[in-house]
């Protein structure tokens, strides 16, 4: 197949595009390059040792969508693009709706007049705000805390009015939990702009030295040892799920939910056992005040995927904190230093 991906050059579509590249299938990449660097994709092309189609550009632009969609047969979308950090979101609200929403909206439109039907929409365990009970199915209520959460509901919303409206779409929303780890070849991984937000690159950055100390928000949740416990899931095999999704919906048409996780919970204090022992360096911390918003505990049951897709994680937290440190100790500054 065909594939638009658009917000290709980030974290999660750069590890996309060389999943769909394995799998047979050609790349066309939109990116502004707002949250990443053009030598993420430099990097895909010689790991794939292929040419991608990059265009340079504003999913908001109707009219650069529609040129893609002309210059080129996409026979369906994955769509990353958009902002991603919850306290931003929350200063900065109509920034999150106009790149979330708006630009999805225009996505959408432009992809019905172009005739292209299949559309994969990266959403997120947050939708499901405070969980009432773990492991978290698709169908548990939703409830975001932030506009970040809420900008991804409404798309929900908007996929799902879609596939009522128009019997052709083919609207696949993707519910990430905690997407960890890198490349095994060490040359792309996460490389956020200032202090990171997120567990994993911030303790990837004190262990390579960047950062004095990790400050773990709370230490008194209910769970095994008092830190917060998530559902890490190793990036390659998040994208592995985005093939996956396609291939096994092709040709159908509704919506589609599915939770993509382990089914497993780990805690702060865990991952911070497990990035010492695998680095070999000390990860100084120092338990703090939990961080508002934050629940104590969220895990997908991943079975619908499993079933559904024929998909599920084969990467542990070793291979997820070994592939982490090798890009992490490779690239100590990210891709700025290329
Ligand atoms: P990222 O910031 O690394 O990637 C997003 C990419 O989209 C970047 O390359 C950025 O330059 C580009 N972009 C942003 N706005 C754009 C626009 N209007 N037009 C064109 N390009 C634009 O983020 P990521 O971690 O790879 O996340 C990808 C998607 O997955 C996002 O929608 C995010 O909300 C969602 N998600 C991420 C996580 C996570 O923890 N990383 C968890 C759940 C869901
Ligand atoms: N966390 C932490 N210190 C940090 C960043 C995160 O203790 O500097 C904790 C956070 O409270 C949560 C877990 O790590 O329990 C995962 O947080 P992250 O921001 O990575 O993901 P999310 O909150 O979206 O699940």
């Amino acid at each position: 197949m065909h594939i638009l991906v658009t917000g290709g050059a980030g974290y999660i579509g750069s590890h996309t595009c060389i999943a769909l590249i394995d799998a047979g299938h050609t790349v066309v990449v939109v990116d502004d390059f707002s949250n990443s660097h053009p030598e993420s994709l430099r990097r895909v092309e010689a790991i794939c040792n292929t040419t991608i189609a990059l265009y340079r550009g504003d999913v908001s632009d109707a009219a650069l969508l529609q040129q893609i969609f002309t210059e080129h047969k996409i026979d369906g979308v994955i769509h990353f693009a958009g902002s991603k950090a919850v306290g931003e979101s929350v200063e900065k609200p109509m920034l999150y709706y106009r790149n979330n929403v708006t630009a999805s909206q225009t996505l959408i439109e432009t992809m019905q007049s172009a005739g292209v039907h299949t559309l994969v929409f990266s959403s997120s365990a947050t939708v499901y705000g405070d969980p009432h009970t773990v492991p978290i199915l698709e169908d548990f209520p939703v409830g975001a805390t932030n506009p970040y959460g809420r900008s991804k509901l409404m798309v929900e919303q908007i996929i799902q009015d879609q596939a009522v409206a128009n019997g052709q779409f083919n609207g696949i929303i993707l519910r990430y939990f905690n997407p960890v780890g890198a490349h095994p070849s060490g040359k792309i991984g996460e490389d956020p702009n200032g202090i990171p937000n997120n567990l994993m690159p911030f303790i990837a950055q004190v262990a390579v030295g960047k950062r004095p100390q990790l400050a773990i928000f709370g230490g008194d949740y209910p769970t095994k040892d008092g830190t917060g416990v998530r559902d890490y899931i190793h990036v390659c095999d998040l994208a592995e799920g985005h093939v996956k999704a396609l291939e096994a919906l092709h040709g159908q048409t509704g919506s589609h939910i599915f939770n993509l996780g382990t089914g497993n919970g780990v805690s702060v204090l865990e991952m911070v056992q497990a990035y010492a022992k695998v680095s070999q360096r000390p990860i100084p911390y120092q338990v703090v005040a939990r961080r508002p918003g934050d629940v104590a505990q969220c895990y997908a049951d991943p079975g619908y995927a499993s079933v559904t897709l024929g998909w599920q994680a084969t990467r542990n937290l070793n291979d997820m904190v070994a592939s982490s440190w090798h890009w992490q100790s490779s690239n100590p500054h990210g891709y700025r230093e290329a």
